[in-house]
């Protein structure tokens, strides 16, 4: 990032259905999501010119804007073609990247199924969420005060922008208690989720993790199950309550930004990234390079 403000760098940012100079790319005072948070978005990451599951982030990006009840206008086509155009057009190789879709400025009501959707794709170079030399000792994690929301609170499947407004307050609560973020329980006090990562705990060759029934059940997650079991790693997926943090002995987030990042402290419970994690975290990498090199 080197300082730079994020919206003053030089590039280009597909913006409905054009391409548009990076600091051009702006919207209306009056557009509806800003004001009634009606975006929906996705995070995915290029890896050597490929974005890893694109075509799941682009399935979810569509569902996201079906859950909240309105219609991207492009086709799963359309918005894989034009993510690789955005990588190319900014000479991409390894990036992360931000589709995102939201209602527009046409009125301000509540009532918005007049308003036109937008729709817009950003790239630039991001390699890592957390600092490196936090990432590879493990990050430091404190429990919010905030909750998940139950899922009749919330549309939780969508990855919407309105549902990071506690994201955004619980990790700058936790950071202000130097914490690196949050862990965050749901509305029935049980473990769900980081602020933008999903969580994982080992004991004995198993891997429990919080059912997603009121979180993102992130790409990331679904794809560390599968290397984990691949890996002869019993997988649990069930309730989890923060008593049980004490039976654990390594810990991790995954995430598209975070990719796989130990955790060494969760409050006043500890854990040791060691060969589970580091092995998990070596799998992903391996797995996020493009098919066709990977075969060379
Ligand atoms: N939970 C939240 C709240 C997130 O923002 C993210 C990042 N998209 C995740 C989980 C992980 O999802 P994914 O692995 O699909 O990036």
């Amino acid at each position: 990032m080197a300082g730079i403000p994020l919206d003053q760098r030089d590039g280009w940012i597909w913006f409905d259905g054009e391409f548009v100079e990076w600091r051009e790319a702006k919207v209306h005072l009056l557009t509806h999501a800003l004001h009634y948070g009606s975006g929906v978005f996705e995070g995915q990451r290029a890896y050597g010119g490929q974005v890893f599951k694109l075509r799941q982030h682009t399935d979810r990006l569509l569902n996201s804007a079906r859950i909240l009840d309105f219609k991207i206008p492009y086709s799963a086509d359309e918005i894989d073609a034009a993510c690789e155009a955005v990588l190319k057009k900014n000479e991409l190789t390894d990036a992360y990247m931000r589709p995102i879709a939201w209602r527009g400025s046409h009125e301000l009501g509540l009532y918005a199924r007049g308003n036109p959707v937008h729709f817009a794709i950003a790239a630039w170079e991001w390699p890592s969420y957390f600092k490196p030399e936090e990432r590879l000792k493990g990050i430091r994690l404190t429990v919010a005060d905030w909750r998940r929301p139950a899922p009749d609170t919330s549309p939780y499947a969508a990855k919407a922008t309105g549902l990071y407004m506690i994201c955004t307050l619980s990790k700058h609560a936790a950071t202000d208690r130097g914490y690196t973020d949050a862990l965050m329980l749901d509305y029935r006090g049980q473990i769900a989720e980081s602020t933008g990562s999903n969580i994982f705990f080992h004991r004995d060759g198993e891997l429990h993790t919080p059912t997603p029934d009121c979180f993102l059940d992130g790409i990331t997650r679904q794809t560390v199950i599968g290397l984990a079991k691949a890996r002869g790693l019993k997988i649990v997926e069930r309730a989890m309550m923060p008593e049980e943090l004490a039976d654990f002995d390594e810990c991790f987030v995954t995430g598209t930004a975070v990719e796989v990042t130990p955790v060494a402290e969760i409050d006043e419970h500890r854990f040791t990234p060691s060969e589970v994690t580091t092995s998990l975290m070596e799998a992903y990498s391996a797995e996020v390079q493009p098919k066709q090199a990977a075969a060379e």
